[in-house]
C-alpha cells in the first residue's frame, strides 16, 4: 500500500520564487523525541515580567542567559558542524545570509554564520552602553531593537540545530535539553513579542507540538507524592 500524502499538513510555497520545499523528514518531530523535556511545568510562569522588575532590565537578562545557554547547547555540536557538513547556514528549507555592518550580504558556511553571531552578541551582551549592568546608567533608546535583533540570530542557531544535527543531539541524549531551551526561548520572544511570527514560522510544526503540555503519564503505577 502507498502511502498516502494526507499526513501533510503544509503546503506553503515560498514567495521568493525558489524551488518549492520538498517534503524533508523532520526526525525532530518524532513524539519519541518530542516529548523529551527536562521540565514539565509551564514555561510562561518563567518569562512573565515580575512586578517591579524593570522591563529592560529583564529582557536584558533573559537575552544574556539564552546567548550563554544557545552558545552551549551549540558547542556541544561544533565538532559535527563544518564547512563540510554545512556549506550555508540553514534551516528548513531557509538559507540565512550574514551581513556585514556595511549591509553588504555575506555567503558564508554554518559554523562562520554561528562565529559572526555568537561574536557580535557576545560583543553586545558585555559592552556597557548597550547593555549597561552599572547602577544609575540608562538603557539605550534603541534597547528594543538590539533585543530582537540578538534573538532573531539566537532562533537562526536554535532551528539549524534541529534541522542539521538533531542526530548527534540525540546520540548524546541532549534532545531533552534542547526541547526545553527552544520552547523556554519561544515563550519568551512571544510573549514580548521579540520576533515577527513570519520568521519563526519555518518552526511552527515544533513549535505547536513543544508548547502543548504532554499529556499525563499512563497511570500503570501509584507515584507518592
Ligand atoms: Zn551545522
Amino acid at each position: 500500500m502507498h502511502s498516502s500524502r494526507s499526513l501533510h499538513r503544509k503546503s506553503k510555497t515560498k514567495p521568493n520564487g525558489k524551488k518549492p520545499p520538498v517534503e524533508e523528514k523532520k526526525p525532530y518531530l518524532e513524539p519519541d523525541y518530542t516529548k523529551v523535556r527536562v521540565v514539565d511545568f509551564d514555561l510562561k510562569e518563567l518569562v512573565v515580567l515580575p512586578p517591579e522588575i524593570d522591563l529592560n532590565e529583564w529582557l536584558a537578562s533573559n537575552t544574556t542567559t539564552f546567548f550563554n545557554l544557545i552558545n552551549l547547547q551549540y558547542s556541544t555540536v561544533s565538532e559535527f558542524c563544518t564547512g563540510d557538513t554545512c556549506p550555508v547556514m540553514s534551516a528548513c528549507n531557509t538559507t540565512y545570509y550574514w551581513y556585514d555592518e556595511k549591509g553588504k550580504k555575506t555567503k558564508c558556511t554554518a559554523p562562520q554564520y554561528v562565529d559572526f553571531v555568537m561574536s557580535s552578541v557576545q560583543k553586545l551582551v558585555t559592552d556597557e552602553d548597550n547593555f549597561p549592568t552599572k547602577y544609575g546608567k540608562e538603557f539605550p533608546n534603541a534597547f528594543d531593537s538590539l533585543v530582537k535583533k540578538i534573538c532573531r540570530y539566537l532562533f537562526h542557531v536554535l532551528a539549524h540545530i534541529y534541522w542539521a544535527h538533531f542526530k548527534e543531539t540525540v546520540a548524546m541524549d541532549l534532545h531533552g535539553h534542547l526541547n526545553t531551551l527552544y520552547t523556554h526561548f519561544i515563550v519568551f520572544i512571544r510573549e514580548f513579542n521579540l520576533m515577527d511570527p513570519k520568521e519563526i514560522a519555518i518552526m511552527d510544526d515544533l513549535t505547536e507540538v513543544l508548547c502543548t503540555p504532554l499529556p499525563p503519564a499512563p497511570q500503570n503505577h501509584v507515584t507518592e507524592r
